[in-house]
């Protein structure tokens, strides 16, 4: 296997959101390959920004991967996530595919929500079972101070593309806010906006995997919540994980120094 592609599948990891998670990595590049630069990011700078989809693990890998790992661990889920924004894998809609036929689970996709505007993205993102966007801004300059975008994306695109991909899903959409310093005061501006999107579940999330910015206390981010009253609500203090007795791709999880 080329070294790049190392751990295209890891886990299962426990995750508060998806219960056992196993991950599939659609980017698995050494480099972060991501069209945001987010501040609060667990994997570091990112090394490529880009907004250009291309093919970075073949289908018949992911296949193989999965297979195998499925011998060893059991999951709830197969979750698209890992070294950079899955959406940027030209493949996406062929991998989501593969990954319910050669598992048999429901498939959950991880996306920062930036390429929903396009039709493609929205496409592949609509063979999928579950899908978690995100957005941690309520206008341009917040979403640049906190998600460094790449050039051609913008706040507005961002927002029109959720609410194009609420209409069109048939899945549960799940919109994540990742609250930090720099966003907690401008809590019921983005609750509106979230209100305006309307997903199915919102996750209300702070950095609490190794990061360049303090994560919110509970009781900070119990006073950012109040401002989501009303809206199907989750909260990553609150919620419980379930136990994994086998995982396999430590390289990977290690990696991302997270458990999702
Ligand atoms: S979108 Fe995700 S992977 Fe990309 S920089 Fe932000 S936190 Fe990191």
């Amino acid at each position: 296997m080329r070294s790049q592609h190392r751990d295209v599948v890891y886990g299962p990891v426990s995750s508060w959101r998806l219960g056992r998670s196993l991950g599939v990595d659609p980017i698995c590049q050494e480099r972060k390959v991501c069209s945001f630069d987010c501040i609060y990011c667990s994997l570091g700078a990112t090394e490529e920004k880009t907004v250009e989809r291309r093919v970075f693990v073949p289908a018949r890998q992911v296949a193989r991967a999965l297979k195998d790992a499925l011998g060893k661990v059991e999951a709830d889920v197969v979750t698209f996530s890992g070294t950079g924004e899955p959406t940027l894998a030209q493949n996406l809609g062929e991998l989501i595919e593969v990954a319910r036929e050669t598992s048999g689970l429901p498939v959950a996709v991880l996306t920062n929500s930036s390429l929903k505007i396009r039709k493609d993205v929205r496409e592949d993102l609509a063979k999928a079972d579950i899908v978690k966007g995100k957005l941690d801004a309520s206008n341009e300059e917040l979403f640049l101070a906190v998600n460094r975008p790449h050039a051609e994306i913008s706040f507005e695109g961002v927002v029109s593309g959720l609410k194009k991909f609420r209409a069109e899903f048939r899945g549960k959409f799940q919109l994540e806010v990742m609250f930090v310093p720099e966003n907690m005061a401008f809590s019921q501006e983005i609750a509106k906006v979230v209100r305006s999107i309307n997903p199915d579940e919102v996750q209300i999330n702070t950095p609490l995997r190794p990061s360049q910015v303090r994560p919110l206390t509970s009781q900070e981010l119990e006073i950012v919540q109040r401002s989501f009253s009303g809206m199907n609500l989750r909260s990553v203090y609150r919620s419980e994980k379930p136990l994994v007795e086998k995982s396999i791709g430590e390289h990977k999880i290690r990696r991302l120094k997270r458990s999702d």
